[in-house]
């Protein structure tokens, strides 16, 4: 199995709150038994993105054997994700959508906040 790099997630210090698991582009992460897990390896590119937005300091990358990056496993879970019910999430500052603007992760203090682009501008020049 080859080496490459995989997204970690301490258990202890998940809380359980969800705020990863839309950021994951490939629907690598899901919720089982009140903690994130990445379900299915082949489906983490190892990207990241998800480490922002995460309030406790839950995830990181590690470099270990894992199964390759497989773009079949998560166009399957595209499809399904489809049928889904899906919950866009809102910009914490104005409350628009992720259909209407593209919404980036930020963090405060600990906390980790969703922001639109046309809000970004305040935040930075308050
Ligand atoms: S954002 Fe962090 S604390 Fe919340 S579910 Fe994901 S890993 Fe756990």
């Amino acid at each position: 199995m080859p080496k490459r790099t995989i997204v970690k997630i301490d258990e202890k210090l998940c809380n359980g709150c969800g705020v990863c698991i839309n950021p994951c582009a490939e629907g690598a992460l899901e919720l089982v038994n009140g903690k994130a897990r990445v379900i299915k390896e082949e489906m983490c590119d190892g990207a990241g993105v998800c480490l922002g937005v995460c309030p406790t300091g839950a995830l990181s990358l590690e470099v270990r054997e894992a199964s390759e990056f497989s773009e079949e496993e998560v166009k399957q879970k595209a499809k399904e994700r489809d049928n889904m019910n899906y919950i866009p999430q809102t910009c914490n500052w104005c409350g628009i959508t992720e259909k209407d603007a593209y919404l980036l992760a930020v963090k405060k203090q600990g906390k980790a906040l969703w922001i639109c682009s046309k809000c970004i501008p305040k935040i930075i020049h308050g």
